[in-house]
């Protein structure tokens, strides 16, 4: 779990670092191109510049070339002398016929001579007009509405002519100035540029119908009004527009740049350029800088579309990597801290976040327990998994509904969970509660079987801060409980560790022990007290360490049935039992049964009878000499296999002792099937009797149903002379108790009863 959420920690930095390095090659290219295009954008201007005024240097040589024309016709009407209507005609005639002018008029007396003579049409009138009405002041050009086409303007070019005798008239060319426009700007002129050819105060004369200006709004004849009506309409605006004006008639190169909503942009270059020798006659050059540098600049738009395109397409895949990482560790993380059988969270979680909790609650007192369900796998056997697993469900269910937020139980594996529990004043109440409750469910489910919950407890301390050693701590507790039936409760303490120490040692010098003789054989005397006589005598297993100190079966007996190692004290006991009972035989010793105890785990061994039988027959020892005694619990568990087990022993004419009966659920019935001789009652269950007479009723009822089955009784445990005269009274023959013998070693025994030694 570390691992994947240190590895998605990686993934993320990797991934904000090729995000990161991503973003900065962006702005690098970004500032690149962005210069690139500044580059471009001015040398888009120069050649727009350039383009113009090649525009304006055509238009103004083909101008002043017209103007010196008109200038040379004029100069032969002065220098025709007498002036008569052929004279003037044929000169008309030839300029009209030099395909410069669209007409030629020679303006004298109030009336306009064409090449035809008097011309009376209403256009030589309106030139007539035109021209003077601004008598001695006239202008150089004047402008008029052309004949050919609406919006079209015809350029009149007028010069004085005062012929020989001394009359003064004007010689007029009539100049079609849109053809010429189209001829200079046709080519020269880029696309996204428009131009203007203007004329008296602002009149426009041609245009180069440049589509990006082509707007409804823009319909003035006037270029100043169109302009007025294109700019955001600013006092800042039109004065940029008033000082255009004025250029014009100073004759000035003038530029301005101007903002327009209209056409929703804010860098209209507008450029004034007036034509030499011409009166109020000027270019106006108008473009949109942005849209033409980008539009000139298709490399650099092209460049930004495919960053932009790889910008998109990376942060795409970057958010869908980082989605895809938090699916996957969400995933994982959920697999991770589910526990499959309660659907609560698992270990993982709970080491994950008990720490976190203890530390965020650092003034609450916080236990650890571990717990497990005592007899589990009898569960699991009687009522199948599926409702074991439910009990193993309400486990955790039942918890977070007793516990508080700040308390977490899960399972950890099989019928093992871990909880972290505020130690309050009630943490007992609650547990018992808490008990009660699966309990409750169980029943529920239809489940009779009482559930019995061993916990381990430690309290967590301030200094604690690893959570596996707390746990382990928990568990160390709970374990010193494996063995104990009647307790359900382990704080964890020096003395429990020591027992741990203790019985780790067990463990490990085991084999040695049995290699080098530690395991002594002790021998406990049984009374016939009728007779007031030694009866026989228990083997009891002792373990003297090379120290001379003195280890008692309680204390090795348990480890040893739980690492199976009993079966090799058991044998080797039972074998030094009937060496040496067949040596005292030989000795000629009086030999009373000896009976050596049997563990559960040596009744399950397939090859159990084999052995036994060849130890008899080893030493060659009459049955009667030696009983094997088993106790009561290690019946109840695989009944059918153990009355096998018996009757096998009992077809080799062993004898056979019921052990400690009344120390479990003790049933009658064991008797009646199995092929017991002697009944040994359980010392708890005689020491009741003493204080109870509905005991000693049952007492008295069994020894009498024994009798009745032929088997005998032997009470165990006793210890004074009450309880010898009550066991008297209810017709018990024999006992084994301290108040007759206490263990002693075999060979004092033999000394002392067999009469050898
Ligand atoms: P057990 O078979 O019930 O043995 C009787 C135990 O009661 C012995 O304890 C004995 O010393 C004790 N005892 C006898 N009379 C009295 C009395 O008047 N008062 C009291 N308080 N106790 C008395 P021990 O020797 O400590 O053995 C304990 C248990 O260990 C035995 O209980 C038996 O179950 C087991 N055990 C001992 N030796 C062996 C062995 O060689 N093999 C196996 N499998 N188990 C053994
Ligand atoms: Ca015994
Ligand atoms: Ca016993």
């Amino acid at each position: 779990m570390k691992s994947l959420a240190l590895a998605f920690k990686q993934s993320k930095k990797l991934i904000f670092c090729i995000a990161a390095a991503y973003i900065l090659c962006v702005i690098v290219c970004a500032i690149h191109i962005s210069d690139v295009s500044k580059d471009n954008a001015e040398s888009v201007k120069e050649a727009v510049e350039g383009d113009i005024s090649l525009a304006v240097r055509m238009t103004q040589s083909i101008y002043s070339d017209v103007a010196d024309y008109v200038k040379t016709c004029a100069d032969k009407v002065a220098s025709a002398g007498e002036i008569d209507i052929n004279t003037l005609s044929s000169i008309l005639a030839s300029a009209d016929s030099s395909n410069y002018f669209k007409k030629t008029l020679y303006i004298h007396g109030g009336h306009a001579y064409g090449e035809d003579g008097i011309d009376n049409s209403e256009q030589a009138k309106l030139i007539m007009q035109t021209i003077l009405a601004d008598g001695e002041m006239m202008k150089r050009n004047y402008f008029i509405d052309s004949q050919d086409a609406a919006g079209q303007y015809d350029l009149l070019i007028p010069v004085k002519v005062t012929d020989a005798r001394g009359d003064e008239g004007i010689f007029v060319a009539v100049y079609d100035i849109s053809e010429q426009f189209k001829l200079s700007t046709y080519t020269a002129v880029q696309e996204n540029v428009q131009l203007y050819m203007i004329g008296g105060d602002g009149i426009i004369l041609a245009d180069s119908k440049n589509d990006s200006f082509k707007d409804k709004k823009l319909t003035s004849s006037n270029f100043f009004t169109r302009l007025l009506t294109m700019v955001d309409g600013s006092n800042s605006s039109k004065t940029l527009v008033q000082e255009l004006r004025a250029s014009i008639y100073k004759k000035e190169k003038h530029e301005a740049v101007l903002n327009s909503k209209l056409l929703g942009t804010d860098e209209i270059y507008v450029d004034t350029i007036s034509i030499r020798d011409a009166d109020e006659l000027a270019f106006i050059c108008m473009y949109d800088f942005k849209s033409l540098a980008a539009s000139k600049n298709k490399t650099v738009t092209r460049t930004w579309f495919v960053l932009g395109i790889i910008l998109l397409a990376t942060l795409a895949a970057n958010i869908f990597i980082w989605n895809y990482l938090r699916n996957v560790t969400s995933r994982i993380e959920k697999m991770a801290y589910v526990d499959d059988v309660t659907k609560g969270r698992n270990l993982n979680y709970f080491r994950n976040e008990a720490m976190n909790i203890v530390k965020q609650y650092s003034e609450m007192p916080y236990l650890i327990q571990r717990f497990d369900i005592s007899n589990f796998r009898y569960l699991n056997e009687a009522y199948g998994h599926i409702r074991a697993d439910e009990i193993l469900k309400a486990c955790v269910d039942i918890y977070d509904e007793i516990y508080s937020d700040r308390e977490v139980c899960v399972r950890m594996s099989s019928d093992q969970f871990v909880t972290l529990t505020i130690n309050d004043t009630d943490v007992d109440k609650k547990r018992d509660h808490y008990e009660a409750k699966i309990n409750e469910f169980a029943r529920s489910k239809g489940i009779r079987y009482p559930i019995r919950l061993k916990f381990g407890i430690y309290q967590i301390r301030k200094t604690d801060t690893d959570i596996d050693v707390i746990v382990d701590r928990a568990n160390v507790a709970r374990k010193s409980l494996a063995r104990s039936k009647t307790e359900f409760l382990a704080v964890y303490s020096d003395n429990i560790v020591q027992n741990m120490r203790k019985t780790e040692a067990i463990e490990a010098d085991k084999e040695k022990a049995l290699q080098t003789g530690e395991f002594k054989v002790f021998i406990q005397a049984k009374w016939d007290i009728i007779n007031d006589c030694v009866a026989g005598g228990e083997a009891l297993v002792r373990w003297i360490k090379a120290d001379g100190n003195m280890v008692f079966p309680d204390e090795f007996i348990p480890v040893f049935e739980e690492n199976g190692f009993i079966e090799k004290v058991d044998f080797y006991m039972l074998e030094s039992v009937c060496k040496r009972m067949a040596e005292v035989k030989e000795a000629g010793g009086t030999i009373y049964p000896i009976s050596v105890n049997q563990s559960r785990v040596l009744l399950n061994n397939p090859d159990y009878i084999e052995k036994v039988k060849s130890i008899f027959e080893k030493y060659d020892v009459p049955r009667e000499f030696v009983e094997l005694e088993v106790t009561e619990t290690s019946l109840a568990d695989n009944k059918e296999h153990m009355i096998g087990v018996l009757n096998d022993l009992k077809n080799e004419k062993v004898r056979l002792d019921m052990d400690d009966f009344g120390s479990g659920y003790s049933s009658l019935n064991l008797l009646k099937d199995m092929p017991f001789d002697v009944l040994k009652i359980d010392r708890e269950f005689f020491s009741e009797s003493i204080t109870s007479s509905s005991s000693t009723l049952i007492l008295q009822k069994i020894v009498e149903m024994a009798s009745g089955l032929g088997i005998e009784v032997i009470c165990e445990g006793v210890e004074n002379q009450q309880q010898v005269d009550l066991l008297k009274e209810i017709g018990c023959k024999r006992v084994q108790g301290y108040f007759y013998a206490k263990p002693v070693p075999m060979e004092d025994y033999i000394k002392k009863y067999c009469k050898v030694g």
